[in-house]
C-alpha cells in the first residue's frame, strides 16, 4: 500500500543525492528556503542541519566530533552560525565525519579545512575514492580511512563503526551512546539509508547490513541524515523537535523510541527486496 510513496521517497533522496554532477552545475538548494533553527536533541548530540540534510555535532569531555559537513558555499557559515546558537566553537572540532561521498555531506569539508578547523576528517575508503574522484584537486583532505568495526574514542565518548554499502560504496554508519538528562541510551545513525544501486549483490548486502542492525541489541535511538521522505524511517523529525520543546519533566523523549526504529528496518528491508526485482 505504502510502496508508491516509498517509490516516490527513494526517487526524491536519489535527486538529493544525486552524485558525479560537475562543479559548475552545483548549485545547491536556497539557503532561504533550508534554514533551520539548530536545536539540542541530547546532552551530547546537537542538530545543526537543514530541511533536507543534517549535521550534528557529538559533544565529548575533550571537544567536538562533527558528523557530516553540508554542501559548503554559504552553508558553512550556517553550520559554524548554528554551532555558534548552540554554544559551540567550531575551533573545538576535533574530528569530522564524512558519513558518505555525495555532496551534500561532504560539500563543506575542503572549505572548513582550508579555513576554520585543524580538525582530522576521516572517511571510508571508497567514498574518500568518490569524493576524489568527483573533486580532483579540490577534494579535502583525507587524514584518516574508516574500516569496518573501526572505533574512534574522544575523551568520554566513543563512537563504533559499520561499513554499511548500497547508497554509497563506503556509506558508513556508527554506533554510540546518547545522554537525556544524564540517562544513557544507545543510537544508531544510519550513513545512507537508501540503497542507490541496481546491482542485486549490492542491494543484498544492504538488506543483509540492516538486518544484523536490527539484531543489535538495546538500540533505542535512530539518527537519521535525511528526514523529508518516508524512507528514511523520520519524515517526523521535526515535529520530534517540537514534542521535545514541549516535553514536561518525567515524559519520555521523543527520539528514544526502539519499536520506531525497528519499524523502520523492517519496512525498509521489505521495500528494499522489492529492488531486488529491477536488479541486475
Ligand atoms: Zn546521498
Amino acid at each position: 500500500m505504502y510502496h508508491h510513496r516509498v517509490r516516490y521517497a527513494l526517487l526524491a533522496l536519489s535527486l538529493l543525492c544525486w552524485p558525479g554532477v560537475a562543479d559548475a552545475q552545483r548549485t545547491p538548494p536556497p539557503l532561504s528556503e533550508m534554514a533551520k533553527e539548530p536545536f539540542k536533541v541530547f546532552d551530547n548530540l546537537y542538530f545543526l542541519g537543514t530541511g533536507e540534510v543534517a549535521s550534528y555535532v557529538i559533544s565529548t569531555s575533550d571537544g567536538l566530533i562533527l558528523l557530516d559537513t553540508l554542501y559548503g558555499g554559504p552553508y558553512t557559515g550556517y553550520l559554524i552560525e548554528n554551532m555558534r546558537k548552540m554554544g559551540l566553537d567550531i575551533a573545538d572540532v576535533k574530528y569530522v565525519l564524512i558519513m558518505q561521498g555525495h555532496w551534500d555531506h561532504y560539500g563543506g569539508a575542503r572549505e572548513l579545512q582550508d579555513q576554520h578547523t585543524k580538525a582530522l576528517f576521516g572517511a571510508a575508503e571508497e567514498d574518500w575514492k568518490m569524493i576524489e574522484a568527483d573533486l580532483g584537486n579540490q577534494a579535502p583532505r583525507r587524514d584518516f580511512v574508516i574500516e569496518e568495526g573501526d572505533s574512534l574514542t574522544l575523551g568520554d565518548t566513543t563512537i563504533n563503526f559499520e561499513i554499511t554499502p548500497g547508497h554509497t560504496p563506503g556509506t558508513t554508519s556508527m554506533r554510540f551512546a546518547v545522554f537525556d538528562n544524564g540517562t544513557r541510551h544507545e543510537a544508531y545513525f544510519h550513513g545512507g539509508a537508501a540503497v542507490r544501486s541496481r546491482d542485486a549483490g549490492v542491494i543484498r548486502t544492504f538488506i543483509a547490513d540492516l538486518e544484523r542492525i536490527g539484531m543489535i541489541p538495546d538500540i533505542e535511538v535512530q539518527i537519521t541524515n535525511h528526514f523529508d521522505t518516508a524512507a528514511t524511517g523520520a519524515p517526523d523529525l521535526f515535529g520530534r523537535a517540537e514534542r521535545l520543546a514541549r516535553r514536561k519533566p518525567g515524559e519520555p523523549h521523543p527520539w528514544v523510541a526502539p519499536d520506531d526504529f525497528h519499524a523502520w528496518i523492517d519496512e525498509t528491508v521489505a521495500n528494499t527486496r522489492e529492488l531486488l526485482a529491477d536488479a541486475q
